[in-house]
């Protein structure tokens, strides 16, 4: 026999949009618990910002969100800016960190903020019903929303005139967020946009991604099919293909192109093509001026056996180097005063235009965050409130809003959750 609780709001899921939602319905006098099916709440947090926890970025405008949803996502961030949130977090005893725009905590531990959100949950006395598993879930005849749910203590019926759904969508799976919700969004009548990975790394055919994995190196990768797609900073080379912050940020659109071919049953060969650009900050005339002064200048030197990879060598890493100048037909061993103007054209040609075919892209288990969702068009304006469900909210990465890297992506959890949570009872 279950045991009948009842609330003024139910959380679904203990992520960081979750978490905010329960303190800020709690703050708000309500009465509310999370229900979360992992052994602990916030555990993808743990992994944010490489353990460290890019929390928000203040420099933050519309074009960090993906079209589709940007400006509704926008609507809830005037609301709960980076500002208030670091505001917010100052006030409850969490020291912050600026570094050039990007928030983390003072510690730079991912665990500060977890431990933080976790102290203020018990101080607020929000109960938290840990291993849950839904058992069912369904709006009442009284308008009010039931979760049944075990948790291995034993079986509750939990009623509340607001239910918030704060699950995330697919990445990472094993920190939670594994689609256990899409049977109950069904139930409830919402719609769901394809979901697909986003900030991903990107994998490619060429043979001389494998000689140049492991290598870090500042970059520009350029992508697009139809609008071309540009992101700068520090690529990472993988025996697969493309990694690094770059890649991620322009990932959303790969994946829409491979998947949008794998429907029309095409090959994706060929025709997806990365380019890549390792002296970014320099034109080709720029470049090649650079090499014939690097010439002139070591002809006035010592340099008798000094050989074509010697001198490419240092512009770029060594792996690099060697990989250009096998794609420039260009011997490793050619003497130094051999080299010809065309010879350092062709390799600064190649070295601002290193193409790689896209052949896929890392999945779930690797993304930092999914595209698709719930759309915002479901939601009413400002509130995360679904049109045609009063009393059901949805927010964080569930909805159809995802972030490029650098701390949006926990700012619209935040939000999105603050708002969801403030939300009174007797106003819905
Ligand atoms: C490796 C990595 C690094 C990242 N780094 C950053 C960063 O530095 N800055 C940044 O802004 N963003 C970062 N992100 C993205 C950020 O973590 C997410 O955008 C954010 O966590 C989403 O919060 P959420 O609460 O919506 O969902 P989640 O954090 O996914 O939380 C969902 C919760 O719901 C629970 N749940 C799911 N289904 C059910 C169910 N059926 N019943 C009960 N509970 C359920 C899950 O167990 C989980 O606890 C990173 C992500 C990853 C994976």
């Amino acid at each position: 026999m279950a045991s009948t609780i009842h609330y003024d709001k139910i959380i679904l899921g203990g992520g960081a949009a979750g978490c905010m939602a329960a303190l800020a319905a709690a703050k708000a006098g309500m009465t509310v618990c999370i229900v979360e099916q992992k052994e602990m709440i916030l555990k993808k947090l743990l992994l944010t910002g490489n353990g460290r926890c890019n929390i928000t970025n203040t420099h933050l405008t519309k074009e960090a969100y993906n079209p589709e949803g940007n400006d509704y996502a926008m609507g809830i961030i005037e609301k709960f800016s980076p500002s208030k949130l670091m505001e917010w977090l100052e006030h409850t005893g969490l020291s912050l960190k600026d570094r050039d725009g990007y928030i983390y905590p003072y510690s730079n531990q991912a665990a500060s903020v977890r431990d933080h959100l976790v102290s203020l949950l018990a101080n607020q006395k929000v109960a938290i019903y840990l291993h849950s598993k839904i058992l069912d879930g369904k709006k009442n005849a009284k308008g009010k929303y039931e979760l049944h749910i075990t948790t291995g203590e034993g079986e509750y019926c939990l009623i509340a005139p607001h239910l918030v759904l704060a699950t995330g969508l697919l990445s990472h799976p094993k920190t939670g967020s594994d689609g256990s919700v899409f049977p109950l969004l069904e139930k409830l009548s919402l719609p769901l946009k394809k979901v697909l990975p986003a900030l991903t790394s990107v994998e490619c055919e060429e043979e001389y991604v494998k000689n140049l994995s492991g290598v870090r190196t500042e970059g520009c990768i350029k992508y697009g099919t139809v609008q071309m797609y540009e992101s700068m900073g520090e690529i990472q080379f993988t025996e697969y293909g493309l990694s690094g912050i770059p890649m991620f940020q322009i990932s959303r659109y790969v994946v829409q192109d491979v998947e949008a071919k794998a429907q029309l049953k095409k090959q994706t060969n060929g025709d997806l093509r990365i380019l890549v650009d390792l002296w970014p900050k320099v034109s080709l005339e720029e470049g090649v001026a650079f090499l014939q002064q690097k010439k002139k200048t070591m002809e006035e030197g010592f340099m008798s056996n000094y050989h074509a990879e010697q001198f490419f060598d240092g512009i770029v890493p060594k792996k690099v180097t060697n990989t250009i100048l096998g794609l420039c037909r260009l011997k490793k061993s050619t003497p130094v005063e051999s080299l010809q103007d065309k010879d350092f054209e062709g390799f600064v040609r190649q070295l601002k235009n290193l193409s790689f075919t896209v052949s896929g892209y890392r999945g779930y288990d690797f993304c930092q965050v999914c595209q698709g969702g719930v759309p915002t068009d479901a939601l009413v304006w400002g509130t995360m409130e679904c049109k045609d469900h009063p009393g059901l909210y949805v927010v964080g990465e569930l909805v159809d809003v995802d972030g490029i890297c650098g701390g949006y992506n926990l700012q619209w959890a935040f939000a999105s959750g603050m708002i969801a949570g403030s939300k009174k009872v007797q106003e819905g």
